[in-house]
């Protein structure tokens, strides 16, 4: 049976007297044997504080952002050694309000991910299309630009070290979530594109679920044969919210 992994994006949210709450409710609502893989993506200043806090669970710790440089003159930078350095062992790369807002492009978000493996960090590769992009029928064509970007740069054995998060943009903190059917179509495009490179690596690369991801819809969108999990923004911000995905998961 697939193990499926529930990773919470807080954004730019919390505080460290909130976050030691909300980490310590996640825990005590997860049995320490759960079949489900979990991880939070903090802000950096919360790093390294998240990582002691997660000590004693099985909660791991993950970046939302990666430099690609590893030091230097790069104000306001994070390099993946300092991620690494703060105990943490994933990172987003490649959200779409990093592609959006900072004008990241997808050979970017390659080498960003490149970055983060060659400091042993999972990079979680986020890709999708916009509503633009969808209504014009695109989609197919934006995510398999999105994934050759990486492939070109890694290749299939390095994307193969990687966790892909499919999130349509019109369904990031919108409320309005991709229907399971609608995503899993994506998620076996994703697959089967992958597939055609290297069967084996088709078949096994975890393919996460975000956008409006719900206790009430994660089940359903967990049950499809290609979702492997989601990546979670606004449910992940309360225990309440996001320990009945986490559950989901385990039952998926
Ligand atoms: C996200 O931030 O990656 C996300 C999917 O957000 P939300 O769950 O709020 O749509």
């Amino acid at each position: 049976m697939r193990r499926v992994m529930v990773a919470g994006n807080w954004k730019m949210h919390g505080s460290f007297a909130g976050n030691r709450q909300l980490v310590e409710e996640i825990s005590a609502g997860l049995s320490a044997d759960a079949a489900v893989d979990v991880a939070v993506f903090v802000p950096a200043p919360y790093l390294a504080a998240t990582v002691e806090l997660t000590a004693n669970s099985a909660i791991a710790v993950g970046a939302q952002d990666v430099s690609v440089h590893e030091q230097g003159a790069f104000t306001g930078e994070t390099s993946g050694a300092m991620i690494t350095d703060c105990g943490a062992t994933m990172t987003l790369v490649g959200h779409s309000e990093r592609r959006t807002l900072h004008g990241e492009s997808s050979e970017a978000v390659a080498r960003k991910a490149e970055a983060a493996l060659g400091c042993g960090l999972t990079p979680v590769v986020c890709i999708g299309e916009t509503l633009e992009q969808r209504e014009a029928g695109t989609t197919e064509a934006v995510v398999a630009e999105q994934i050759d970007a990486v492939i070109d740069q890694l290749g299939i054995a390095g994307l193969a070290r990687c966790v892909l998060a499919y999130e349509p943009v019109w369904a990031i903190g919108t409320g309005v979530t991709a229907s399971p059917q609608q995503a899993q179509d994506v998620h076996a495009f994703i697959r089967s594109k992958i597939a055609a490179v290297d069967a084996t690596i088709g078949g096994q690369l975890r393919i996460l679920y975000g956008g409006s991801v719900k206790g009430s819809n994660a089940s359903e969108l967990f049950a499809m044969a290609d979702i492997d999990g989601g990546l979670i923004g606004g449910a992940s911000l309360s225990a309440e919210n996001f320990l009945p995905i986490c559950r989901a998961g385990e039952q998926a």
